[in-house]
């Protein structure tokens, strides 16, 4: 390895391959990228891989339409299969945040993003195993924000194509 870079990059997660990829990519020459343990030791190996528009802030929105357009495509512009799967993310929210959810919304369809609100009902069809109330949690139900595992596929559950994610709903209690 040559002892003298044009661009030194520090640390080997996600932030860091991206910038070296892409200034790659543009035509940099002599780019290093510095790990000090290994590839993806840090919060990138521990996320959940999730590739949601649904954020709070807009600048999260944006930076999360730009990275689902490279996942789409990753094959092409990157390389290999990265495993994306598309299908789809529920928000639940708890009673009392319907505002703050529709501001949320609109402010990410305006961005483009591809999100609506739903009804229990909706949820019902899509989920026939799920059974969300308005009731408060029985003692000792996970925290808002715990992830919830949902239960096995069955035929009579919705394709992967549809747009509630079959994998994983999550309960949030802030923002929305
Ligand atoms: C539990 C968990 C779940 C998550 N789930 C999701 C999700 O589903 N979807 C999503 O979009 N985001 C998720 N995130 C957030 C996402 O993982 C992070 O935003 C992202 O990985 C940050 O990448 P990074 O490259 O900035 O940092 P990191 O992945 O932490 O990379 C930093 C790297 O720098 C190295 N480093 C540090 N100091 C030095 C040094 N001095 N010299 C050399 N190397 C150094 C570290 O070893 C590390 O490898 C999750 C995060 C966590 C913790």
């Amino acid at each position: 390895m040559s002892a003298t870079a044009d661009i030194v990059i520090i640390g080997g997660g996600a932030n860091g391959t991206s910038t070296a990829f892409h200034l790659a990519s543009m035509g940099a020459k002599n780019v290093r990228l510095l790990e000090r343990r290994h590839l993806a030791a840090g919060a990138t190996g521990k996320s959940g891989a999730l590739v949601r528009m649904h954020y709070t802030n807009e600048h999260e929105s944006r930076l999360a339409i730009e990275s689902l357009k490279i996942f789409r495509e990753f094959s092409s512009i990157v390389g290999g299969d990265c495993g994306f799967e598309a299908p789809g993310f529920l928000q639940l929210v708890p009673p009392g945040y319907e505002d703050a959810l529709r501001r949320n919304l609109v402010r990410q369809q305006r961005l483009g993003v591809d999100t609506r609100e739903v009804s229990r009902d909706d949820i019902r069809e899509l989920f026939p195993n799920a059974a969300p109330t308005t009731s408060a949690p029985p003692p000792g139900s996970p925290a808002p924000g715990t992830p919830i595992r949902a239960p096995p596929r069955s035929p009579s559950r919705p394709p992967r194509s549809a747009w509630a994610s079959r994998s994983r709903m999550a309960a949030r209690s802030r923002g929305s």
